[in-house]
Formats: structure tokens, C-alpha cells, sequence
């Protein structure tokens, strides 16, 4: 069964016949829970607007969203934010730590905003990082803070996981494990985790490639033999 349905969604910023951009244009496409989805296309596809249309981040001009049972396209802003806070995940290219907070206060905090939150020592151990829960982000390596970033994601326990380039500003082992961590996640907590990229490389371990150019879905693949995250040709 499907969990999320994307019905002719699209987005135009800006006045018509002034400064008119359609960023996406009658967007489709249905996932089903526990799928690992890589979103693909160059920059400027409209990736972005995607991305915050799936997380609540920003509104849609026209078109259905569905995740569960909730409308999303239908939520006002108060709706639209704890629709955030409970809902979603999100893991982002440079991470977007607290620098003032240790690593578990970061996950800790998320934890505390959230209604269905898990225990956040639990989670930091999940993600291998018990031993560095009393550094500060300034004291962790890219790889480590992406880590955090992944366990303040998932402490919320949220319906949906979005990954903004989660690999983008990391070396190839390291963003290796980091797609490693994502797909474990995926697989063992049966959580649907969305990766936007214009990586194509990454694209080979997905159950669902959804490939976007100027504004609009230009495919839509099932894979039935995802490839292993040690396979990918970075
Ligand atoms: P991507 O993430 O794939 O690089 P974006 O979603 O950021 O693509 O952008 C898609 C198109 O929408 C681009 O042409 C971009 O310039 C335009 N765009 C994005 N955000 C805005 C905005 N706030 N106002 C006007 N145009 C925007």
C-alpha cells in the first residue's frame, strides 16, 4: 500500500507574466512505506522545491499531498509545523548542528519537541556514536556530525526520513557509511527515507528512482535488485 501520494503537485514562486518561475509543474508519484527512494536530477530540476513540499516546509500552488492520513496539501501553518516537529526527519548536506550543544543535546532536543520520540542515548548508540555524546560538534568529523544528524532525525521517530545531499560534502568512504546508516535505517525500522541528489552514483542502492528535470518528473523506476552500498562507483 502506498504511504505517500503526490497528486499533480506544482509550485511557481513568484507573479505570473512578471517574474514567474515554475519550479515544478504536475509532480505524481506514489511510495510505499519502508522504501528507500533516490530523487535525481541536475540543479535547478526543482529538487529543492520538492523537498520542501514532501517536508512541510513550504506550501504547494495546486495538487495533492497525501502522507498516512494526513492532507498535508490542506494543513494550515500551526498544522504545517507540528507536522515538522513529529512527522519528519530531515538530514541536510552540512548537517545544521547546534554548535553549542553536545552531540546528544542536539538529538536530545529534537527528542524533547517531538511527541513519539525514542530514548536518545539509544539512538546515539544505534548510529555508533555513544563514546562522542559529550563533544560539541566542532569536536566531530564531517562523517560524525552527519551521524548525529542522522540519530536527531530518527529520535523523533518520524513517519517520513529526507535527506538533502547527505553525502554532498563528505569524502566517498565516509559518505559511503553514510548511505550505509540511511539503508540500515530504512530496512530494520522499516521507515521510507527519500535521498535528493544529483549524485547518480548513489542512485544504484534504491528501491524507487525518481528521476526530476525542469520542474517535472521525467521517470519513476522501481529497482527489484538494489545494488549494495559498497558498490557504488563514486
Ligand atoms: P534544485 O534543488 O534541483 O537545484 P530548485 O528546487 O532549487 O532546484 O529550483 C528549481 C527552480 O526554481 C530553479 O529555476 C530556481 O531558480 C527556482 N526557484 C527556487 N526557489 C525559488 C524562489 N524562492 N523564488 C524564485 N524561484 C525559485
Amino acid at each position: 500500500m502506498s504511504e505517500l501520494i503526490l497528486k499533480n503537485i506544482t509550485k511557481v514562486y513568484g507573479k505570473k507574466g512578471e517574474n514567474e518561475v515554475v519550479a515544478l509543474s504536475d509532480a505524481s508519484f506514489e511510495i510505499s512505506k519502508g522504501e528507500l527512494v533516490v530523487i535525481l536530477g541536475p540543479s535547478g530540476a526543482g529538487k529543492t522545491t520538492l523537498l520542501n513540499i514532501l517536508g512541510g516546509m513550504d506550501f504547494a500552488t495546486s495538487g495533492d499531498y497525501f502522507l498516512d492520513d494526513i492532507e498535508v496539501t490542506k494543513l494550515n501553518e500551526k498544522k504545517l509545523g507540528e507536522f515538522r516537529r513529529n512527522d519528519i526527519g530531515f538530514v541536510f548536506q552540512f548537517y545544521n548542528l547546534m554548535p553549542s550543544l553536545t552531540a546528544y543535546e542536539n538529538v536530545y532536543l529534537a527528542a524533547t519537541l517531538s511527541k513519539n520520540s525514542f530514548d536518545s542515548m539509544e539512538i546515539l548508540k544505534n548510529v555508533g556514536l555513544e563514546a562522542r555524546a559529550k563533544n560539541f560538534p566542532s569536536q566531530l568529523s564531517g562523517g560524525e556530525q552527519q551521524r548525529v544528524a542522522i540519530a536527531r532525525a530518527i529520535v523523533k521517530n518520524p513517519r517520513l526520513i529526507l535527506a538533502d545531499e547527505p553525502t554532498g560534502a563528505l569524502d566517498s568512504k565516509t559518505g559511503a557509511q553514510i548511505i550505509s546508516l540511511l539503508k540500515n535505517i530504512c530496512k530494520t525500522q522499516n521507515k521510507t527515507v527519500i535521498i535528493v541528489t544529483h549524485n547518480k552514483a548513489i542512485s544504484v542502492i534504491a528501491d524507487r528512482i525518481i528521476k526530476v528535470q525542469d520542474g517535472k518528473i521525467i521517470s519513476n523506476e522501481v529497482i527489484t535488485n538494489p545494488k549494495d552500498v559498497k558498490d557504488i562507483e563514486w
